[in-house]
């Protein structure tokens, strides 16, 4: 069994000079290992600096390094391009990214779909489009729907993501690939395949807690640096 963190972000993270994550690559690499994960997919906002970053540290921490971004799209939905290049860009609508991901090989996943704030609007019609939909997050609030959902429409690529925006939550919930996995070409082919694996490995307040914390800390630090 192959264990793999494919939703968490780094401070590449931030947006429009808002502090979300302090953490850096190497150290959500380095949680990754040692909590015994196989695999991570930093999947920073808009960005492929936390994957060029982490990729260069994968064999000191003996992990594998999938290449991967979250994009934001023109609506309220996010979604997660897996085995891309760097250059697809954000902030248009879900299908034009679904389409560049696949363009360029890739796979599309709607990131938290049934989330209050950030889920994707016209679910019925973009999960359609995608190859599969995130049924498990850890910084989700209101997805609880989406294995149902996902279950009704015959959808066979369901993941999970702890979306950690801190180190520690690195792997609270993650990704099981039952077949071996050694490259990240082999857990893109898995991906593809769908038919993976959910495993909890931190129950649901410790990652609330965490995030929660997390967000009070980053504003702190963000307020600190807009007053200097
Ligand atoms: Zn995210």
């Amino acid at each position: 069994m192959n264990y793999a963190e494919l939703h968490c972000h780094t401070r590449h993270s931030n947006r429009n000079g808002v502090i979300e994550c302090l953490s850096t690559a190497e150290e959500l690499l380095m949680e990754a290992a040692k909590i015994g994960l196989s695999a991570i997919a930093i999947t920073d906002h808009n960005t492929m600096k936390g994957y060029f970053e982490a990729s260069e540290l994968a064999e000191k921490f003996n992990l594998t390094v999938i290449p991967a971004e979250e994009f934001d799209t023109d609506g309220k939905g996010q979604i997660l391009g897996y085995g891309i290049p760097e250059g697809i860009e954000p902030f248009r609508p879900a299908e034009d990214i679904i389409g560049d991901i696949h363009e360029y090989g890739g796979v599309a996943v709607v990131a938290h779909p049934f989330d209050v704030v950030r889920g994707m609007e016209d679910i019925g019609r973009i999960a359609g489009l995608a190859d599969g939909i995130e049924i498990l997050n850890h910084g989700a609030f209101g997805n609880n729907r989406a294995d149902e959902f996902a279950r009704d429409k015959n959808i066979i690529l369901k993941t999970a993501g702890s979306d950690a925006h801190h180190r520690r939550i690195v792997g609270s919930v993650v990704t099981v690939f039952p077949d071996k996995c050694v490259t990240a070409e082999d857990y893109l082919h898995q991906l593809e395949k769908g038919h993976l694996g959910i495993k909890v490995r931190r129950n649901y307040c410790f990652s609330l807690i965490m995030g929660l914390s997390n967000i009070i800390l980053t504003r702190m630090v963000w307020l600190l640096r807009e007053k200097q």
